[in-house]
């Protein structure tokens, strides 16, 4: 029997999204003794990491690659649980398959020989480079992720400390020219590069300091959750309202509430207004700050400085189920298309729709069969395309594009698949606007660019208003799960402790912040 309480003189916290950020936050902030509230704007938890049921299948929406588990372990160790009590996470084997469009693949893995004869395949003599690029992604784990990556860039001290490691990392090149000085192999250069695609950066610009990307990986494996990412959504959901969070769904906050320069509240669309000297966003920082603050109050983050920021690309996805099995095609497939950089170009600097294009398939029923109807198989397809900065008609090219890509998969890896599609949906930069409210419709935030990254990158507390904070894919240190789960753990450290500093219960009375668990 669970009950929720708060406590006499018990500080609360308003989150605004429950998104990967917006639920961890609740969980820690509850942890630490506050009482949270998260509003959601849509019917149900995890934006883009929530569900779409659809005539049998379970369809993710978004994230499918799990790494770093260790994050997520460490919110149920912070209430006194285990996460494998609540969760099942399967290692995948390979990590992927990367495709090129000449019908060769690479199965990428963590495993160092495995990945010796994959390299054999393609590039005989760049075998022991294999060794010397992983050294460098280790550097820059070490550096980059554990170091950096929990400093949260506060003043500019953090800045400051960090400018040594930056430089023993090499942090101006990018990670294509990082791999390419291993590698002279273009396949290769590309298996080893294409990483900061997964967090919507493009490798040809971002730094190569997410070639600790490749580390981590290879340190914590790959994994998928069984009932797929959706399932790990809900039991953060239930971690987070059995220690006494709440969440209302279908609540839309539309502005923040400001006095002198400080948070005191906010306003949902349906006008109601509530409370709280602590506010934190999970919405997309460029949206909450232009749409839910009036440009008075910010200095730093004013129109200006946003219009003139670069934007991560977006997604266009094809959910779709099947008649027929697939049972040649794993977990995780990366289908690369004919070009790479100058697809990148296309996608990320001229903003227009590419002839080529490269794919991300996810086939959840690979690993857990109850993801479709018996017989069936569930799938995603994915393609990054320019965001809404460019001016493609998404109304006008969704069916084409979809069908081009059909096309490409029944013609590859998928024979027979459009005679056995049997239900489908698609998701275009639009919906990434309308649905999470993405600035631009940006699937990723801001562009993970070096001059948009750590102190650089909107601050996870706010540098314009008292009281407010960022947690997420849009502010430090970036996207994916593991970067949007160090999100909220930096907040930990931003955001003032509450009178309880106790997992479990007040200090001075020994009172609980929460009810039976
Ligand atoms: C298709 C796709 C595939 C991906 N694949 C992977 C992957 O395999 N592995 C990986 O690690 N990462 C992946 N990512 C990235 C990862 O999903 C995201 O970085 C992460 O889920 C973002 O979490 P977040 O906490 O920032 O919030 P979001 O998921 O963006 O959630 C924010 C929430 O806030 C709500 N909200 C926004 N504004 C308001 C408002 N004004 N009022 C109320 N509610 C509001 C939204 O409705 C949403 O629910 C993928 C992303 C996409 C789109």
């Amino acid at each position: 029997m669970e009950y929720v309480t708060k406590l006499e003189n018990q500080p609360e916290a308003l989150i605004i999204g429950s998104g990967f950020g917006g639920i961890a936050t609740g969980i820690r902030l509850q942890a630490r003794g506050y009482k949270t509230t998260i509003f959601e704007k849509l019917d149900q938890p995890g934006g883009r990491a929530s569900v779409f049921k659809q005539d049998g299948f379970t369809f993710d929406a978004g994230p499918t690659i799990v790494t770093a588990p260790f994050l997520l372990e460490e919110l149920w160790e912070l209430c006194g649980r285990k996460f494998s009590d609540s969760v099942t996470l399967k290692e995948m084997n390979p990590f992927y398959r990367i495709r090129f469009d000449t019908g060769e693949f690479f199965d990428y893995t963590g495993d160092p020989g495995k990945m010796r004869d994959q390299i054999r395949k393609f590039s005989p003599n760049e075998v022991h480079k294999y060794d010397e690029f992983m050294e460098r992604a280790e550097l820059c784990y070490r550096l980059g992720y554990e170091d950096l990556g929990n400093l949260p860039y506060n003043s500019l001290s953090d800045l400051l400390k960090s400018i040594p490691s930056m430089i023993r990392m090499g942090a101006w090149q990018s990670i294509y020219k990082l791999v390419s000085k291993y590698f002279k192999n273009e396949q290769l250069r590309q298996v080893f590069s294409f990483h900061p695609l997964l967090i919507g950066g493009d490798p040809s610009a971002v730094t190569c300091v997410y070639s600790l990307i490749a580390a981590l990986e290879r340190r914590y494996g790959v994994h998928s959750a069984m009932g797929g990412t959706g399932a790990i959504i809900s039991a953060m959901v239930d971690l987070y309202e059995d220690i006494g969070g709440t969440i209302i769904y279908d609540a839309e906050v539309t502005k923040i509430d400001v006095q002198n320069r400080c948070a005191k509240g906010l306003y949902l669309r349906s006008g109601e207004y509530f409370q709280s000297n602590v506010i934190v966003s999970n919405g997309d920082t460029a949206w909450t700050y232009t749409h839910l603050l009036d440009e008075g109050y910010r200095k730093k983050w004013n129109d200006k400085k946003i219009k003139s920021s670069s934007f991560s690309m977006s997604l266009f996805v094809w959910y779709f189920g099947t008649s027929k099995v697939f049972d040649d095609v794993q977990h995780h497939t990366i289908l690369l298309g004919k070009s790479y950089l100058p697809l990148l170009h296309d996608i990320f600097r001229e903003k227009k729709l590419s002839a080529d294009f490269s794919l991300y398939l996810h086939r959840p029923t690979a690993t857990d069969k109850g993801m479709a109807p018996p017989n069936h198989d569930t799938f995603y397809v994915l393609s990054p395309v320019p965001n809404l900065l460019g001016n493609v008609d998404w109304d006008k090219e969704k069916e084409s594009y979809r069908k081009k890509i059909e096309k490409y998969l029944d013609k590859t890896i998928l024979p027979g698949l459009t005679k056995s599609i049997v239900s489908s949906k698609v998701f275009t930069p639009n919906d990434f606007e309308q649905r999470y409210l993405a600035f631009n419709g940006a699937a990723f935030g801001m562009e993970p660019l070096l001059l948009q990254s750590a102190w650089f990158r909107p601050h996870n507390k706010s540098e314009d208003i008292k009281g407010l904070y960022m947690v997420g894919a849009s502010t430090h240190p970036g996207a994916g799960i593991p970067g949007v789960l160090t999100s909220a753990k930096l907040l930990d450290k931003v955001i003032p402790e509450s009178y309880s500093s106790s997992k479990f219960a007040n200090k001075k009375t020994g009172e609980r912040a929460y009810g039976s668990v």
